[in-house]
This record gives structure tokens, C-alpha cells and sequence, in this order.
């Protein structure tokens, strides 16, 4: 232990060691056509089974010269045309040009293209107004972008909206990809109504279905959409043994912590095993980990701030594992300076909701105001996470703390 930490709580490194140490990859792999490969990882290197470019050919709309005939000076005929996808073949005449467009191939022995801008339509041909040209001007070169060979992607990168064309610029129509771990979720509680109908007393709508499918989602899950269950053991085992054997992973929200109708964790440890139950995190204390016999389990506090921050901070890396996704990362820490008080005691570590901004170079950070972690105002507000170490105190204004800005599943 060390000189802040609480007694029965572990602090979040310790946490998430524990849970990376455990999972171990989905190996199962599809081949998919690359139009649905999105968000995929791929299960293989992609490497270039072509030169990109395939060909030499313009970067202008212009004429293929002959520097050596360029330099007389003289007006040189037009002797034949390449456009794209409509080549020149053929003799090319001495003390002659061709007209040539962007991306058309460089007919051989040409060692320049002039842009038509440089150019004057004589009746003794074209009149060039350049001075010097370089060899090579105005060609893009065969493999200029890409060689034969090359390895443009990794086994373990996820498939981008910008990886995409880029495979497809190899025409390679179609990539083996891992298998997308599924998510079971449900919420938790008698007091949740589903939305679009009217709250009776005591009754609150069920927010966090709406925060957790699509976090899974933006994190390459498949999610699994198991409703609302009251606070009744016989029906939250049954939809725990239902979940189990429809996903990797059963995620639920609610019921976690120490209340007279907090279940989860006595079916999780008649089911299956606790891992561990409780960290030093503010908010999300409650979260717990194990295993089902079919399943890994997450159990995120009810609280809605709680719920998604506990996914995010948590539960995505240890299903980025899962899915293979060798090339995540966590999402990136900065140091800011605070321009308004953070309240906080040591203890535990505190993901506190912030706005970032850049003034005259330098990361600032403001709170969103109340940090309640029922309060999801303060994550709708907010642009990043201030993380305040589990020894901190308060934070006042004009001190540095670590921001880390909010990846793209958030967004
Ligand atoms: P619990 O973890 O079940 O003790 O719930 C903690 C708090 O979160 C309580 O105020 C619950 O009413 C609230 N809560 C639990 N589940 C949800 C949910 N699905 N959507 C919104 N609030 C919830
Ligand atoms: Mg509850």
C-alpha cells in the first residue's frame, strides 16, 4: 500500500493491471468486404500489392516535353494526347509535345510537364514562357506514394474512416478482421422508468442504456440491449445467466455498492467471481470486476456519471485487449493550469469534469461547476477529464493539474 492509499479500496492503476492481466484476445477472425470493415480490428498486415501510383503520370493539366528540346526555345507542335486512363502510345516526333492532363501517363521519354498556365496555344505549336524547368517537373513517380511490398496497416490497428480508401487505393476489396467482442448490458433498479413514459413518485428515467450501448459501440463492440430489471435477485440472475451465454462481456449499472437492494455483487460471487469491488476513484468507487463461467463481468455504479466515466476510464481498454486492439491508447494527458478551485480530499483519485481551452499557447482548465456524480451536466459540459491525484487536497486557481482530453468515443 502506499502513503494515501484506503484500506479496501485499490487504486486505479492497480485495477486496471489486475483486469489487462486476466483477459486474453478474441482469436476468432472474419474476412469482410472493406466497405464493412469499419471499426474493425484487423486481424492481419496489410501490405501493398501494388506501386501507388502504378504508373508515371502528371500532377498538372499541361504538356509532356523534352527538357533538351524545351531549352531551343522554339514552339513546339502538339503530336498526340494522353488523358486519363487514355494513354499516348505510339512514336512521339522529335521538336513536338504532348498534351497531357492530371494523372495521365508520362508518355516515355518525357521529363517534364509544363502546366497549360505556362503555356500559349501559336500557330507554330505551344510557346512556352519557363525559364528553368527541373527534371522531373510536374511527374509523380511510380510507387511514389506507396511501394510494392510496403506494410500500410498492422494487425491490431482499428479500421479508420481514413484507413479505408487508403485500402482501397491498393485495391485490396476485401480484409481479415477479429471478431467484435459483444457487450450485454442492462440498468438496474425498481425507481428506473424507460423513456416516453410519465414518471410516477419516486421514479427517475433509465439514463445510462443511453450512455453505455453507445460507448460499446465507438469502443468495436457489438452491444447487446438487455433492458431494465428491477432490484428482484431471481430476476437479476436470470438475466445474468441469459447474458452470459449471448456475450464476452455482461455490463450493468446500478445495484452495485452497499444498499439493502444491491444485489449485483451477490450474483456475481454465486455465479461467478469477484475480482476485485471498489477503487480509489472519485466518482465511481463501487465498480466491481469478475468473471461469470461464460462471460467477464463489469459492474458500473448507478450513478450516471459514474456509470460512463467507470466505462470509459475502465472498461474500455480491458475490451480494447479483448478485441486485439493492440494499437489503442490511453487518451492523452496534459498538464493546464486551473483558472477556477477544484474541491476535492486525498484519498482517492478524482476524474473531476472540466473545459479546456489554449491561451497564448498554454492548456488552461475550468471546472464545469457541480461535480456531483449524479450531476451529468458536468459531463455534457465538459471537454476532458481533470485528474486530481489520489493524495491531492483542494486545488486552487493558478495551479497545474493533468487534464486528459476526451477521446473520440466520447464525441
Ligand atoms: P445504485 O448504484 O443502484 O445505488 O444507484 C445510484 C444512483 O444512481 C441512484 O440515485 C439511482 O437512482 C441512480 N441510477 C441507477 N441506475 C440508473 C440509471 N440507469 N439511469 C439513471 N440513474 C440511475
Ligand atoms: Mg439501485
Amino acid at each position: 500500500m502506499g502513503c494515501c492509499d484506503v484500506p479496501g479500496l485499490m487504486p486505479i492503476e492497480d485495477a486496471l493491471n489486475a483486469m489487462l492481466s486476466r483477459i486474453t484476445s478474441i482469436s476468432d477472425t472474419l474476412q469482410l468486404p472493406l466497405a464493412e470493415a469499419l471499426g474493425f480490428v484487423l486481424a492481419e498486415d496489410i501490405l501493398s500489392p501494388i506501386n501507388v501510383p502504378p504508373f508515371d503520370n502528371s500532377a498538372m493539366d499541361g504538356y509532356a516535353v523534352r527538357r533538351d528540346e524545351l531549352m531551343l526555345n522554339g514552339p513546339l507542335p502538339v503530336a498526340g494526347k494522353s488523358f486519363a486512363g487514355q494513354p499516348f502510345i505510339g512514336h512521339w516526333p522529335a521538336m513536338t509535345c504532348i498534351r497531357i492532363m492530371t494523372g495521365a501517363q508520362i508518355p516515355t521519354g518525357c521529363d517534364a510537364v509544363i502546366m497549360q498556365e505556362q503555356a500559349q496555344v501559336t500557330e507554330q505549336g505551344i510557346q512556352f514562357s519557363v525559364s528553368e524547368v527541373k527534371a522531373n517537373a510536374n511527374i509523380r513517380p511510380t510507387g511514389d506514394d506507396i511501394q510494392q511490398g510496403d506494410v500500410v496497416l498492422n494487425k491490431g490497428e482499428r479500421l479508420t474512416v481514413r484507413d479505408i480508401p487508403m485500402i482501397a487505393t491498393l485495391g485490396v476489396s476485401h480484409v481479415r478482421v477479429f471478431r467484435k467482442p459483444k457487450v450485454a448490458f442492462f440498468s438496474t433498479g425498481d425507481e428506473l422508468k424507460p423513456l416516453g413514459e410519465p414518471l410516477q413518485t419516486g421514479q427517475i428515467y433509465d439514463s445510462n442504456r443511453y450512455g453505455i450501448k453507445p460507448l460499446i459501440e465507438k469502443f468495436g463492440c457489438e452491444a447487446i440491449d438487455l433492458g431494465i430489471i428491477p432490484d428482484c435477485p431471481t430476476q437479476l440472475t436470470a438475466t445474468f445467466e441469459q447474458a452470459q451465454v449471448q456475450a464476452d462481456v455482461v455490463v450493468t449499472s446500478g445495484g452495485v455498492s452497499v444498499g439493502e437492494a444491491d444485489y449485483t455483487k451477490d450474483i456475481l460471487a454465486e455465479l461467478g467471481e469477484i475480482g476485485f469491488w471498489k477503487l480509489a476513484i472519485k466518482p465511481g468507487k463501487p465498480f466491481a470486476f469478475g468473471s461469470l463461467n461464460h462471460a467477464w463481468f463489469c459492474g458500473l455504479p448507478g450513478n450516471p456519471v459514474s456509470a460512463v466515466l467507470t466505462l470509459y476510464v475502465l472498461v474500455q481498454p480491458m475490451l480494447a485487449k479483448l478485441a486485439g486492439h493492440t494499437a489503442w491508447q490511453a487518451p492523452l494527458s496534459i498538464p493546464a493550469i486551473t483558472r477556477s478551485r477544484f474541491k476535492k480530499s486525498p484519498g482517492r483519485t478524482d476524474y473531476q469534469r472540466g473545459v479546456y481551452s489554449i491561451e497564448n499557447g498554454q492548456f488552461v482548465v475550468e471546472s464545469t461547476g457541480n461535480q456531483s456524480s449524479g450531476a451529468f451536466r458536468s459531463m455534457s459540459l465538459a471537454n476532458c477529464f481533470v485528474v486530481l491525484e489520489q493524495e491531492r487536497g483542494h486545488v486552487e486557481a493558478g495551479e497545474t493539474v493533468n487534464i486528459q482530453l476526451f477521446n473520440a468515443s466520447l464525441y
